[in-house]
Parts: structure tokens; C-alpha cells; sequence
């Protein structure tokens, strides 16, 4: 995907003091991206790969109905996952395509793209994250995901 529309991070989000913001879209598809925090125009330049359009399998996150729905609505970004073997730097690398899925039902995907990865233990305090994995304090792999609204 190529940029569509790029800008200084002080005129749309606070959270990003160092890094440039930028949308992109698919050539092929049209598949969009919202505000993608990066770390140069010139890595935006380089592009993204469409999940839609990667010969890459995407990385299949199943979630729970009301996570998917907040990731599809665009009020949730973060989805949090043991740090581990199966949740890590290496497999969550940014811009890689993903599979969300509401539970393992096939009727309800979504295309997405990890933004941004991040390993911490402030997860762990989080009543949703105690609720599924219980008190004890481990590292966390925080895995920014953008997906939209179109249908896969
Ligand atoms: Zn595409």
C-alpha cells in the first residue's frame, strides 16, 4: 500500500511526539488504512503490505465478540497476549498482516495489519487481563492492530 496522506504528528496526536503519521491505500484492492504512527517519511514511502494482497499467511488472532466488535468500531488498538513462544517480537512484527476473528467462527473476519509491538507488565494489572489470566505478573506482548470496516 502506498501513502495517501501523511502529516506532523503535533497537528494530530499528542502520543506521538517523535514519529510522523501517515494513511495508506492499496492500489489492487483499496484497502485503507487510518493514521499509522511511523518512524520517518521515508519508511512511509516504502509502503505497507495490503492484508488484503499479501501472499503472506496472516497472523490468525481470535478474540472475543466484544474485543472484535471494538476492533472493527476502531475503540480498541491493543489487543495484550502472554509473552512468549507464540506471542512475540518475531511473530508480531509491525506490518504484518492479521487474521481477526470474532471467537473461531469463519462468518465473522477481519483484515488488519500489527502497527506497533511492545513487551510490559502494565497489562497485567488490568482486571480483563486478571479475569483471563489470573494475578500473576508476567510480560505482556502488546500488539497494535488496525483493521477496518471492510468485509474480508
Ligand atoms: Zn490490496
Amino acid at each position: 500500500m502506498h501513502v495517501i496522506d501523511a502529516g506532523d504528528p503535533q497537528s494530530y496526536d499528542v502520543a506521538y511526539p517523535d514519529r510522523c503519521l501517515a494513511r495508506f491505500q492499496c492500489r489492487r484492492c483499496d484497502w485503507q488504512t487510518n493514521w499509522i504512527a511511523i518512524d520517518t517519511i521515508t519508511e512511509a514511502r516504502r509502503g505497507v503490505p495490503c492484508p488484503a494482497c499479501s501472499e503472506a499467511a496472516p497472523l490468525f488472532i481470535p478474540l472475543r465478540g466484544e474485543y472484535f466488535d471494538a476492533f472493527v468500531a476502531g475503540t480498541e488498538s491493543t489487543e495484550f497476549r502472554p509473552y512468549g513462544p507464540r506471542w512475540n517480537e518475531r511473530t508480531c512484527p509491525r506490518f504484518r498482516p492479521v487474521l481477526l476473528s470474532r471467537g473461531y467462527s469463519a462468518a465473522h473476519r477481519r483484515l488488519g495489519l500489527v502497527v506497533d509491538f511492545e513487551i510490559s507488565r502494565e497489562p497485567c494489572t488490568r482486571d480483563d487481563w486478571r479475569a483471563c489470566y489470573g494475578a500473576q505478573i508476567v510480560d505482556v506482548a502488546c500488539i497494535w492492530i488496525q483493521t477496518n470496516e471492510a468485509e474480508r
